[in-house]
């Protein structure tokens, strides 16, 4: 099934004018017939609509060969569950997938529509906050790519995560609301609907199919499938998303009385399940709401594919040997639980036996050890919410722990329970994850070590083999080729056209490493690439700035730990250094800074404020005018980073050691030929040790030194003493200098990195600006710098996610590849 000759036939292999013809023919079919519109007074927004649907007719023919095959082979799947799924737009991605690009732009042109034009206002799908949702998202694709069949579980958000608008420099959250054109990409599945339960009793006896729970509450979870096709169009995965309905959309009762609130009421709480994502990226959440959400499509997504395997093979006992179920954290740690409810409760299995099926079927991916990150239920929520589930969750811990007490009678009990009895009893979710699955994995060479030495120590020493390391990987496709087809010209030219398929091939770029004319190719490319980002620049800021200046990009989450705060203090100190030395042959720099802070995260928010604050200061700064600008690019999401990074001179991976699980924007600026200044922390770590020590700037505490540091810290009026310029730069920013209008703006948010440098902003601050006055050195010598940025492209091919998505399927779900490997590296 690897070979194209047993695939459908796509249009590809049309003659080429035949093709653009068959193409204009299938967008205004589309048009005429799906949509009801005339060519004459078609819209954009048609246009986009029908071009979607033309696309998606090309998918549905991979998809459901690939779904057939799957089926009729009996082959394992993979089943993705994921409370997010950041995906962004899809059209581009799709037709290049498809080999469709160039055809398609042909075709629309003739019909008088720019593509590119009408890519641009397809919505994007952000069902996610970050790096783990986006992860999932690369990851579907990846599966589609290397023929690993797979369905992807998540929650159709009506609403997701919100746009951000910047007003006087803070951060609003608006509402987003991708559906309001409707999803043109999915197929709505009113057939595949299966009833979640909530809250009621459970009564009956012990015994495997005698017990009961009547839940008091039922909605229904009805399923959203949008195909997602793969490189070259030969496989296609699927990513079903679950939508809340009520079971009882109008109460008439109510209605006939006249209570037309209460008529309603039912349907209301049912579908504030799947209404809006979760704001929240690495904080854990206390809200009920979260909880039943999180329930409600783990639930749905078990229901689903435990009845597809019964119904295919007639018994659940061999669920492993067809079935694996990734978690992609702890959000659906409940199927665990579940898992074990419709085995034995459901199918009259034994717990012996479906404890085993369970293990065996699933696996946990942790992306966290912030231990104010980690998922915990309160028992008593638990026990009103889902009670049958709780029996079993205690059933699970008084087995483990009898086990240990068994095997290992010094252990220490109380860190290994399931339950935390220190805080009032909570139920720990990365405990019940841990112990229900056969492999846990951590997302980088240093997280997966930190996890058995830090939070699982204790289940570690029990399963020394459990925890295994699989560093996250981003797709190609979209990251590299059709975010950045300049650069995806070059090295077409330099590694071959094979390069597109074999992304291993890449290495071959490192052979130009010091070639003046290809260091004069990638000038040009990257310089095309800023001036795209200057205007968008200069629309969303109002700030014009010089493509030939260094662009010096930090676009991700606001996080203290990600440490924006670091870099705009290093900023400010810059800014000072420039006007005390005017004449000095300063280094052009454009700080660029994108990304949003969850609502209800102050510090987070205040940094965002000071960002824009030092922005207006020192753009509107004369003497630094062509040596330093600041911007803060509102609304940060999937389709910005697809400009922005492409456009980058440095990436900023500054986190403090030991609190970036991975990263998976480092891999994604230095794919595309940044230069990273980073701390060895997450990924970091290995992209310096594939690019070489020579081109990576690195500085700061190890996490080894961090941790030493909280257990015995230092007073940070010593270390602020010890540190040049960084009591001028605390005091202006907590004096009011870049917030003249309301001059204790910053008193609090300087108080506290006075009170407890936790994040190590002060300790690393020396070492960030040398490091950075480094990078001044390295950008004045541009064969240095080019050098640098081929040798980052040439040996990143590593940070595929198809390679990240082999790992998975040999040493966690032992599921075979459908198609080729790549030459390795
Ligand atoms: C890649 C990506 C992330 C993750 O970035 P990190 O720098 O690894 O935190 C977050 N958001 C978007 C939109 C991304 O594309």
């Amino acid at each position: 099934m690897t070979e194209t000759a047993t695939s459908p036939q796509p249009a590809v292999h049309f003659e080429p004018d035949d093709q653009v013809e068959r193409l204009k023919a299938e967008i205004l079919r589309k048009l005429a017939y799906s949509l009801g519109k005339d060519p004459a007074v078609a819209q954009p927004h048609d246009w986009l609509t029908a071009g979607i649907l033309a696309a998606r007719d090309h998918v549905v023919d991979v998809w459901q060969h690939s779904t057939r095959e799957s089926y009729d082979t009996g082959r394992k799947r993979v089943y993705y569950l994921s409370l997010e799924f950041l995906i962004g737009r899809s059209f581009a991605d799709t037709l290049n997938n498809l080999g469709l690009t160039g055809p398609f732009a042909q075709a629309m042109r003739e019909l008088g529509v720019d593509l590119n034009e009408i890519e641009t206002i397809e919505p994007d799908a952000a069902l996610g906050n970050g790096g783990l949702g986006r992860l999932a998202a690369c990851y579907m694709e990846a599966m589609a790519s290397t023929g690993v069949p797979a369905l992807g579980y998540g929650i159709r958000y009506d609403h997701g995560l919100f746009k951000q608008r910047i007003d006087g420099g803070k951060q609003i959250e608006v509402p987003e609301d991708w559906l309001s054109f409707r999803n043109p990409w999915e197929f709505e599945r009113r057939e595949s609907a299966y009833k979640i339960g909530f809250g009621g009793s459970v009564t009956g006896t012990d015994k495997p199919g005698e017990i009961f729970w009547a839940p008091e509450e039922t909605v229904f979870a009805v399923a959203y499938d949008t195909p997602i096709v793969g490189w070259r169009g030969r496989e296609a995965t699927t990513l079903r998303l679950w939508r809340a309905r009520a079971m009882h959309p109008l109460s008439l009762d109510a209605f006939n009385q006249g209570d037309l609130i209460g008529a309603v009421a039912e349907r209301n709480r049912a579908e504030a399940i799947s209404k809006v994502l979760y704001p929240n990226d690495s904080t854990p959440t206390g809200q009920e709401l979260r909880l039943r959400q999180e329930f409600f499509f783990t639930s749905a997504s078990l229901q689903d594919l435990v009845r597809r395997h019964y119904r295919q093979f007639g018994r659940l006992d061999d669920l492993a040997d067809k079935v694996a179920i990734q978690l992609n954290d702890t959000h659906p740690s409940l199927a665990v639980a579940e898992l074990m409810r419709l085995l034995i409760d459901q199918h009259k299995m034994d717990w012996e036996q479906a404890w085993e099926v369970t293990n065996a079927t699933i696996s946990y991916t942790n992306h966290t050890l912030l231990p104010e990150a980690l998922e915990t239920w309160p028992v008593a929520l638990m026990e009103r919410l889902l009670p049958r589930h709780m029996q079993i969750i205690f059933g699970i811990n008084a087995r483990f722990l009898d086990g240990v007490r068994r095997e290992q009678p010094d252990a220490d009990l109380a860190t290994l329970s399931l339950i935390d009895e220190s805080h009032g009893r909570r139920v720990r979710m990365a405990h019940l994850a841990f112990v229900g699955s056969h492999k846990v994995n951590g997302v980088s060479a240093l997280h997966s070590n930190l996890m058995k030495e830090t939070v699982f120590a204790p289940l570690h020493r029990v399963f020394p083999d459990r925890i295994t390391n699989v560093t996250n990987g981003i797709t190609p496709r979209r990251w590299l080729f059709n975010a950045n087809p300049g650069l995806t010209k070059l090295l077409k030219e330099t590694c071959g056209e094979a390069v597109l398929d074999d992304i291993g091939l890449i290495r071959r770029f490192g052979a130009h490493a010091s070639d003046k004319a290809v260091h004069e190719r990638l000038m040009a490319i990257r310089r095309e690439n800023k001036l795209k980002l200057a205007k968008i620049i200069r629309q969303d800021c109002g700030v014009t700035v010089d493509p030939d200046a260094l662009f010096d990009v930090q676009i991700k989450r606001i996080h203290e730990y990600k440490r924006q705060l670091l870099n705009i203090l290093e900023t400010i100190a810059l800014y000072d250094a420039i006007r005390s030395e005017p004449y000095r042959d300063w280094a052009p720099r454009v700080k660029i800074f994108a990304g949003k802070a969850a609502s209800n995260y102050a510090t987070a928010k205040s940094i965002i404020n000071l960002i824009n604050d030092v922005a207006a200061v020192v753009n509107n700064d004369i003497t630094t005018r062509d040596r330093l600008k600041v911007v803060f690019l509102p609304n940060y999401n999937v389709s910005l980073a697809e400009v922005i990074i492409p456009a980058a001179d440095l990436s900023e991976q500054i986190s403090t050691a030991g609190m970036e699980a991975s990263g998976t924007g480092n891999m994604k600026f230095a794919l595309n030929g940044a230069v990273t200044i980073g701390t060895l922390d997450g990924a970091n770590i290995e992209i310096g040790e594939r690019v070489g020590a020579d081109n990576i700037v690195i500085f700061g505490m190890t996490a080894e030194q961090v941790e030493a540091a909280k257990r015995n810290p230092r007073p940070t009026a010593e270390v602020i003493a010890a540190t040049p310029h960084l009591e001028g730069v605390l005091d202006a920013v907590a004096g009011g200098a870049y917030s003249p209008r309301e001059r204790g703006r910053y008193q609090g948010l300087v108080d506290g990195l006075r009170a407890n440098d936790w994040f190590m902003v002060l300790n690393d601050f020396e070492s960030y600006r040398q490091a950075q006055r480094h990078v001044d050195g390295l950008w004045a010598d541009p064969a240095t710098w080019w050098r640098m940025s081929v040798t980052n492209t040439a040996h990143c091919a590593w940070f595929s996610a198809d390679r990240a998505i082999r790992e998975y399927a040999e040493r966690i779900w032992n599921v075979p590849v459908g198609l080729p490997a790549q030459t390795a590296e």
